[in-house]
């Protein structure tokens, strides 16, 4: 039976887990970290850096380090989101082909889901690292609130990666799994889940016979820890300009340096009142000359910076539960889900509004890849047995005349589903009409995002509001939407599959995961060499150790002499081949060195 990993695929960080047994559990990367950023670099080499190695060059190569992609992921290169994003990043964002979003590092211009699509692949490699197998499918999680063209997309990473991707699933959903699954729980919970771009809030009910059925879902999919983070820079900035009269946002390396002073102090003041911030040398002052920075910044400075941020979210929480029909006294637990639930002053908001304490049994930064590990094995293995009913995070509908929007399925909706009304034509002798399908909960259709079109021909010539139409909504258990239109006089009909796009061709996505098949080779091959060159340096310094004291013993005689010759080539000729970056060389000089160490060994010990 093939494994199927689970990823947390974050703005921040990204987390991957799988299930063993009857137990999910989280895989540590190389480092022992269980999560990894979700930071991907080109170096000036050209090298790709993923994850902590990634993070830690950010400051010195800013332009050419994207972090929090899944902001821009499926996004149209005109969306308000996509100008926000060019106005805070440190690297370069531009319009791509089909009005999607790129992003430029070095000398090359990548696509959103490739550069998630690298996050992606480090998930997996840890994940077949671990496993010591390859690993081709998993279930990749979401936000509940991303529309679809934004899941497409992640599926299109998943894909350039070499994952399968059978399944996303949305965030909440997955930390509700992983709280609940196989406790025979029979509760109503709701999942506050803050990150670091993103926030969700949903509301579910777990029933005793392993169904978790979510009974709605809203949040802000441009409301996360970097929102706090930017209200820090923008107070250090604002102080810095009074002090000075100098700007750092001028200064991309002092932007960068600011970004991670900020986000560590917001960080470290979950845990204590008062920290101070201090970046010597920020930026240049004339000639020779630099200017230090150096704050202190108060746990209470913090939230009231940041007030209007938590009070968003417990706004949003009013209209989950809203939506769900329920009162806060209905509600049995709440489970806290994302870093930026650490604060204090979130986990305050919370079981104020909730009037209740969060669960503190589930691990914010794991919960959601260890669900979807479960979510991953129950798709494949029908011992774990489980009913998962999800929602459309989005009101589907069609725009109609005056460029209203009228929506055919709510916000909310359990799927599978499907829905159907009758529209009429709004001009004399209309014989066709235009069916533009939209996803939103604008009145405006503009407002919306538009899922797909279509045409409906042939229709009879009558007064305006004779014909009648009807149109169909169906949406099928992975969130794929049809729709139909039909003449009800003539039985015209026309219809769509609405394929969400994530900006990428087909052509594009075969060439894309070419290129991830080629990194692959290429990162193995490095693997390799870096396995075999560590194992040559491990001789090669014993040798060079054992030296004085093998010439000293032996180094009169002529054997003794020929021997260390001999040994001196032999090391000579495997430091060219490290040199060389020749892996079969290198593995060739491997017996000799192994040889040559025995040898001064035997001597050495022979002399005592
Ligand atoms: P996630 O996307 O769930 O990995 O969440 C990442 C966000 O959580 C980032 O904005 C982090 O700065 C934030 N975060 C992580 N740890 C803490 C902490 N101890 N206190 C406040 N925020 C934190």
């Amino acid at each position: 039976m093939d494994r199927v990993i689970g990823i947390d695929l974050g703005t921040t960080n990204s987390c991957v887990a799988v299930m063993e047994g009857d137990t999910p559990v989280v895989i540590p990367n190389r480092g022992g970290y269980k999560t990894t950023p979700s930071i991907v670099a080109v170096t000036e080499a050209g090298k790709r850096l993923v994850g902590h190695i990634a993070k830690r060059q950010a400051i010195t190569n800013a332009e050419n380090t994207v972090y929090a992609a899944k902001r821009l992921i499926g996004r149209k290169w005109n969306s308000p989101q996509v100008k926000n994003a060019l106005l805070t990043s440190s690297y370069t964002i531009v319009e791509g082909p089909h009005a999607d979003v790129r992003i430029k590092l070095r000398d090359k211009t990548y696509s959103v889901p490739e550069v998630s699509s690298m996050v992606l692949q480090e998930m997996k490699i840890i994940a077949e690292d671990y496993l010591g197998e390859s690993v081709e499918k998993a279930v990749v999680t979401v936000p509940a609130y991303f529309n679809d063209n934004q899941r497409q997309a992640t599926k299109d990473s998943g894909l350039i990666a070499g994952l399968d991707v059978i399944r996303i699933i949305n965030e909440p959903t997955a930390a509700s799994l992983a709280y609940g699954f196989g406790k025979g729980l029979d509760k109503t919970v709701a999942v506050y889940d803050l990150g670091g771009g993103t926030f969700d809030i949903s509301i579910l009910e777990i029933g005793a016979h392993g169904v978790f059925k979510v009974i709605s879902t809203t949040g802000d999919t441009f409301l996360g820890g970097e929102d706090f983070d930017a209200r820090v820079i923008d107070w250090i900035v604002q102080g810095f300009t009074e002090e000075h009269e100098v700007d750092l946002r001028q200064d991309r390396m002092a932007l960068q340096r600011l970004r991670d002073a900020a986000e560590k102090a917001k960080c470290e003041l979950s845990s204590v009142r008062e920290t101070e911030i201090n970046l010597p040398f920020i930026i240049s002052a004339g000639r020779n000359e630099a200017l230090h920075l150096q704050r202190s910044l108060s746990r209470e400075t913090l939230e009231t910076l940041t007030e209007d941020l938590v009070e968003r979210t417990v706004d949003i929480c009013r209209q989950a539960l809203a939506d769900a029909k329920l009162d806060v006294d209905e509600i049995d637990d709440v489970i806290l889900v994302g870093g930026m639930t650490r604060m204090p002053a979130i986990q305050k908001s919370v079981a104020e509004f909730f009037e209740r304490d969060p669960n503190k049994g589930v691990h914010p930064d794991e919960v959601v890849a260890l669900g979807a590990a479960i979510q991953g094995a129950a798709l494949v293995d029908e011992r774990h047995e489980m009913i998962l009913l999800d929602v459309t995070p989005h009101a589907l509908g069609i725009m109609t005349f005056g460029s209203l929007f009228e929506e055919l399925i709510p916000q909310n909706t359990t799927v599978p589903t499907s829905r159907r009304k009758i529209f009429t034509t709004s001009r004399d002798n209309q014989t066709a009409v235009k069916i533009l399908v939209m996803q939103g909960e604008s009145k405006q259709a503009d407002e919306n995002e538009l899922l797909g079109e279509f045409i409906l021909t042939g229709l009879r010539r009558a007064p305006r509001g004779e014909v009648e139409i009807e149109v169909s909504f169906d949406i099928n258990t992975d969130g794929i939407v049809s729709v139909h239109a039909k003449d009800l006089e003539t039985g015209q009909n026309q219809s769509i599959q609405v394929t969400a796009t994530s900006g990428l061709t087909q052509d594009e996505i075969s060439t894309m995961i070419e290129g991830a098949k080629d990194y692959m080779v290429e990162r193995r091959s490095d693997e390799e060499f870096e396995g075999v060159r560590q194992e040559a340096e491990t001789h090669i310094i014993e040798i060079e150790r054992l030296f004085p004291e093998v010439e000293r013993v032996v180094g009169g005689a002529d054997f003794g002499r020929d021997a260390i010759s001999k040994a001196r080539n032999v090391l000579d000729r495997a430091r060219k081949a490290i040199a060389a970056k020749d892996k079969q060389a290198v593995k060739d000089h491997l017996e000799q060195l192994a040889r040559t160490e025995r040898m001064f060994k035997g001597v050495v010990a022979r002399s005592e």
